[in-house]
């Protein structure tokens, strides 16, 4: 029988609503195989997953790094890294730091506009890690009833352009690269069409862009001839994976894209030889 692996999943260690076991309680469910759970700059949910998970279930590492390049944002996959590795981890930590101060910039914004009593510790408290960021912060604004909906917060106060915005620490993507590559993990594009900024590829591939996610929920079969076209051409290993929010994000669930395993073991074999090196 074939065997499927989903490799862009987050729990609530970042935006998600979904704990890891029921991230692995899903994904068994499902028929998967191999999982990556790839939060927002926090990798606090793989061990708790890992041990959810037992034999039946493979976990391999992953982390989604946010970076930008000439105002563009661009996210990064990371695999198959050391979950012990000292540059990650000094990135990750950097991340956490500034998204703490960041709610707190929010707020003061917030409180400028006249809602007065809100507090950086009500919006930690609904968050599970120090990854916390806007779509806490909207949470808590519906619920005090200050917004009917989770849309309404961003389209009125936290989306960019509105006036509670507050951008967050981005690396640069080669920079990203880089960190990812000392981690000994492989970096992918993620989302190609999200993103749409297909003419960075090449210099993202010569700063050492190992894999591209071409598999995406609602991505059109032309968009992934046209990716995997792209990726044949700079070398690029293809991954894949449902970018399931639980009830966070409509539209997909775990494992509603997956990859073959076979794609698994050549992105083992790819780190493998970024480990020998
Ligand atoms: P942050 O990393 O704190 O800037 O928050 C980004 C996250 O907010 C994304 O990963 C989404 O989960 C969520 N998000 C962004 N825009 C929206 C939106 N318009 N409506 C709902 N959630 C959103
Ligand atoms: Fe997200
Ligand atoms: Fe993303
Ligand atoms: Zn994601």
């Amino acid at each position: 029988m074939s065997k499927f692996a989903d490799l862009h999943i987050h729990t609530h260690f970042s935006d998600s609503t979904d704990s890891p076991e029921e991230v692995v309680a899903k994904a068994k469910k499902e028929g998967l195989c191999c999982i990556s759970i790839t939060d927002h700059d926090t990798i606090d949910a793989i061990i708790p997953a890992r041990a959810a998970a037992q034999n039946d279930l493979e976990v391999i590492t992953g982390v989604e790094l946010s970076t930008e390049i000439d105002g563009k944002d661009i996210h990064i996959l990371a695999y198959l890294f050391d979950l012990n590795s000292p540059e990650l981890l000094n990135v990750l930590q950097k991340a956490q730091e500034t998204r703490v101060k960041r709610v707190g910039l929010m707020i003061e914004k917030l409180q400028g506009l006249g809602f007065k009593n809100i507090s950086v510790d009500e919006v930690l408290s609904l968050s599970h890690s120090k990854s916390v960021g806007r779509p806490h912060l909207a949470f808590l604004l519906k619920q005090k009833g200050w917004v009917s909906s989770i849309y309404e917060a961003f389209n009125k106060y936290l989306g960019e352009n509105c006036p509670a915005y507050v951008p967050k620490y981005k690396l640069s993507p080669v920079d990203a690269i880089d960190v990812i590559r000392k981690s000994g993990g492989l970096s992918v594009l993620a989302h190609p069409i999200v993103t749409g900024k297909d003419e960075l590829i090449p210099q993202l591939v010569e700063a050492g862009l190992s894999g591209i996610e071409i598999y995406y929920p609602n991505y059109p079969e032309t968009a992934i001839n046209h990716y995997n076209k792209i990726a044949q051409k700079h070398n690029l290993l293809v991954t894949g994976g449902s970018d399931a929010h639980g009830a966070a994000k409509e539209n997909t669930y775990i494992g509603k894209a997956r990859i073959p395993y076979e794609y698994v073991e050549r992105l083992k074999d790819a780190a493998s030889k970024i480990k020998s090196r």
